[in-house]
């Protein structure tokens, strides 16, 4: 059998992490299984949907390498598949139009949470074969089963649901828009699904799923739910809150890499963490060892996973992923000519891409030398500068041991402190007391540009 797989976002907000889990594993496991891997934009809801969502996904979908096959499958284009059904399930009495009123649902609503029971429509239009014309109604499925409904979860096992305890839920709203249940399983019919792996949020709408296939005689396909991914509140990880929202991992300068191995670590039970190797994880990765309990977002681990990236990448691609950061700030990186020597001097410090970005910004503004700050040194920093303007000058190989030796022996020589000397120096060459290590520092600016900005001390 061909294994089909298909992720299927609302386009109601931006993606987090726990969405790009749900696509990662579905793409991976059709990659793994030589299947093939559905995109399906579930649209319908036109008052939540938004195209500047949609754009997003594919946009995010790409960031991450998770190609598509096919067309992509927009649910809004398929309105009229839904109401052949709708009209097939209506003329055999397997659904039905519902007219009660918003005040009269609000009611038994409000009868049920009254007597501690589970809010649910009492089937008031069951079975009357309603069809008043100009009135506005909804289509429900009648799902008056008696017998229990079991499927099996590859991660949740054998579960059981009681049928009785579902009602009859809407499958067409009364703006003529069909219900996500609906859609679904049309769709996964249509497409033919055979696995499907969405979050465990979707538990509960399974069993409604799988009446509304079985009265179409459909196929009823595989089905993984993915344990919830929480906060570190402990809390579920939504598009509303929009903390974990992909795209703010992007622009804080993470590397697709190190979201997909730390979601692909979260799949894989007694897993040995020290593993950073996509291609391994992706080898070891299997949905038969994920582990049901929920998982909790750790992201000092996802920090110290970008730093680990960053640093064993290649120069190219880090150099691809670094270009928008540059471009943001109007700055053309193929005109930077050290930007070699800036990776190598500060990769191992850093955890971030917009580090380095900051940092080349840093080294290259222009700033104005303050003297109150320069006169609280209390040290005669003119004779101090003056001496390093000429050994710098004289030195034949810029090299950060050269560098290092002449500002230690300096230091050593007339018995000064190393931090004054230090903090002094850094202020007058970027403007900034603290941070990258000065002999590092002195090599990248380059000879020209430490004696220009050591010679503005002279100009204040
Ligand atoms: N559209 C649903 C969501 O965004 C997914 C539905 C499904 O995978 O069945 O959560």
């Amino acid at each position: 059998m061909n294994i089909i797989t298909r992720f299927a976002p609302s386009p109601t907000g931006y993606l987090h992490l726990g969405n790009i889990r749900v696509a990662l594993y579905s793409w991976l496991f059709a990659r793994n299984n030589n299947g093939k891997f559905f995109l399906r934009i579930e649209d319908t809801d036109f008052e939540r949907c938004n195209k500047k969502y949609i754009d997003n996904i594919l946009y995010l979908l790409d960031w991450f390498g998770l190609y598509w096959d096919n067309e992509i499958y927009f649910q809004s284009k398929n309105i009229d598949l839904y109401n052949y059904y709708i009209d097939l399930l209506l003329n055999n009495n397997l659904a039905y139009k519902c007219y009660c009123s918003f005040e009269r649902l609000i009611n038994i609503r409000k009868n049920c949470i009254l007597n501690n029971k589970k809010p649910k429509y009492d089937n008031y239009c069951r079975n009357k074969n309603l069809n008043y014309k100009n009135i506005k109604y909804v289509v429900r499925f009648n799902n008056s089963f008696n017998n229990n409904i079991k499927f099996n979860d590859l991660i949740f096992g054998n579960l059981n649901f009681k049928n009785k305890e579902l009602d009859d839920f809407i499958i067409r709203r009364s703006n003529g828009f069909p219900t996500y249940n609906f859609c679904v399983v049309i769709d996964d019919n249509n497409m033919l699904v055979t696995n499907i792996i969405r979050g465990s949020e979707h538990i509960n709408n399974t069993p409604k799923q799988i009446n509304l296939l079985n009265s179409l005689n459909f196929k009823k396909p595989k089905y993984v739910h993915l344990p919830i991914i929480l906060d570190k509140h402990k809390k579920k990880l939504s598009k509303r809150n929009n903390v974990y929202n992909i795209n703010k991992y992007i622009k804080k300068g993470y590397l697709p890499y190190t979201l997909i191995s730390y979601l692909l670590k979260l799949g894989i039970s007694n897993n040995n963490l020290e593993i950073n190797n996509i291609k391994k994880l992706k080898n070891i990765f299997n949905l038969n060892n994920i582990n049901k309990s929920p998982c909790i977002i750790d992201n000092k681990k996802i920090i110290s996973l970008n730093k680990y990236y960053i640093n064993n990448i290649s120069y190219n691609k880090l150099k691809f992923y670094l270009k928008p950061f540059f471009l943001k700030k109007n700055i053309n990186m193929n005109k930077i000519n050290n930007l070699y020597e800036i990776f190598f001097i500060i990769l191992e410090r850093i955890y971030y891409l917009n580090e380095i970005v900051n940092f080349y910004i840093l080294i290259n503004t222009s700033f104005k030398l303050d003297l109150n700050i320069l006169n609280k040194f209390n040290i005669n920093f003119y004779i101090i500068i003056k001496y390093f303007i000429k050994k710098f000058y004289l030195l034949s190989l810029w090299s950060i041991q050269n560098i290092k030796n002449i500002v230690n022996n300096y230091i050593n020589n007339f018995n000064l402190k190393k931090q004054c000397i230090f903090i002094l120096l850094r202020y007058i060459l970027i403007g900034n007391k603290h941070g990258i290590d000065l002999f590092k520092l002195i090599f990248i600016l380059k000879k020209k540009q430490v004696l220009l900005r050591l010679n503005n001390i002279y100009k204040i």
